[in-house]
């Protein structure tokens, strides 16, 4: 037997399968509701007027391609920290932040992790709501985590099942990392209230918890600073703090790989220790992050006329994604009207969880070439004035 004689099989990524199925549909009607990309009204996925006026920009003064700093670029680093803590932030003032460019939103939970497991103590374990993005388990037990689920989707309300949340919180040991979306809840679409914020933030400072926060949505739930306030709360809790973000979404910038990974630590002297180990994590992984999509977004963030530009477009795509819920809301209401749909219009961000069954899931793509996932998550962003009445119309036959 060889090395690879005994390796299995592994199982298909569940979103990227839905892809393949998708791309194999020869129906030209075919939609595809599967993943977390958001398209414009002509179904296609934009790139923003602030990235091309940006890369004009790079391109008059083409520079040469040498080697990022292992943390990558300064003036990338220092834009996200104000853009994630807001400018006047004191754990910026007081030098307790450090933020590191990373591979994308993935990435920065990746370094947040392998950083983890190399610090905390050897039995801590690490928690995701139930269900979370389907790669936070993997990746935190790839990174050597056992991963629990705490109660977060409450199917029978569409909403959260704040009271089970809390109470798993409350018997979490000391020092357990807890993953929590900061806005716009992947998969569910369905956040905390501002109130249920404070209670979590109590909890966990309280009882010694060590969150994580990933903010892979920034902008896309009530606006970018509205999306940013959990992150202000919690560093004003005083707690240590790690926060992932991603620009994937945001800046329309998937295939760049732009995102950042910071912590928030007690002491600048502490913060200082924390980076030098954080790009140690990065050195032994991939040494240093690529050039294009940072100089991309700190030159967009740099500008006031750009970020202005940039404001306008991510407005734009937070306020169409608003719009197809309200419609899919109303269009179900005609259709089906024995069924309430009036949730979705309270959920944020890409996602709704639509309540459809698996069986139901299955019907849409055989029948409607209608593709999306088991678990009956739809991307919101990608319905569109074209595609919205065939979508009602074919779920309302599915119910
Ligand atoms: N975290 C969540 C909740 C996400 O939904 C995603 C992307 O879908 C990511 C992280 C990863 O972002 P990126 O594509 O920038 O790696």
């Amino acid at each position: 037997a060889s090395l690879f004689t005994a390796i299995e099989m592994a199982p298909r990524d569940p979103i990227l399968g839905v892809t393949d199925g998708f791309n194999s549909d020869k129906n030209p009607q075919k939609i595809n509701l599967g993943v977390g990309v958001y398209s414009d009204d002509d179904s296609k996925v934009p790139l923003l007027q602030c990235v091309r006026k940006a890369e004009a920009q790079l391109i008059e003064k083409l520079s040469p391609r040498t080697y990022l700093p292992i943390d990558g670029l300064a003036a990338y680093d220092k834009a996200v920290q104000e853009l994630v803590f807001g400018a006047d932030s004191a754990v910026i003032t007081e030098k307790r932040a450090i933020t590191v460019q990373a591979i994308g939103g993935t990435g920065a939970l990746k370094l947040g992790a392998d950083f983890l497991k190399r610090f905390s103590a050897e039995n801590t374990q690490v928690w995701i709501s139930d269900p979370s993005w389907e790669n936070h388990r993997a990746l935190f037990e790839f990174a050597g985590f056992t991963v629990n689920n705490y109660p977060y989707y409450d199917a029978a309300t569409r909403g959260v099942n704040f009271a089970g949340m809390l109470d798993a919180l409350k018997t979490m040991p000391r020092g357990a990392i807890v993953l929590l979306h900061a806005c716009c809840h992947n998969p569910t679409g369905a956040d905390l209230s501002s109130d249920q914020w404070t209670e979590v933030i109590q909890v966990v400072t309280q009882n010694g918890l060590v969150p994580f926060l990933d903010m892979a949505y920034q902008g896309f739930g009530d606006g970018i600073d509205a999306d940013g306030e959990v992150v202000r709360r919690f560093t004003d809790a005083g707690c240590p703090l790690f926060i992932s973000n991603s620009f994937s979404k945001s800046f329309s910038l998937y295939g760049e790989r732009v995102g950042a990974l910071s912590i928030v630590a007690t002491t600048a002297e502490e913060a200082g220790r924390i980076l030098s180990q954080l790009k140690r994590v990065i050195r032994t992984n991939y040494s240093n992050p690529p050039i294009h999509g940072g100089q991309v977004v700190a030159t967009a963030l740099a500008s006031p006329e750009l970020r202005a530009l940039w404001e306008e477009e991510l407005a734009g795509m937070r306020v169409r994604i608003r719009e197809m819920r309200e419609l899919l809301a109303k269009k179900l209401k005609e259709q089906a009207p024995a069924h309430d749909f009036s949730f979705v219009t309270k959920q944020r961000g890409m996602f709704s969880y639509t309540g459809l069954t698996k069986a139901q899931v299955e019907k849409l793509r055989d029948e409607f070439s209608i593709h999306t996932i088991d678990t009956g998550r739809i991307c919101v962003a990608a319905l569109n004035t074209k595609n919205i009445d065939y979508v009602v119309a074919s779920i309302a036959k599915v119910l």
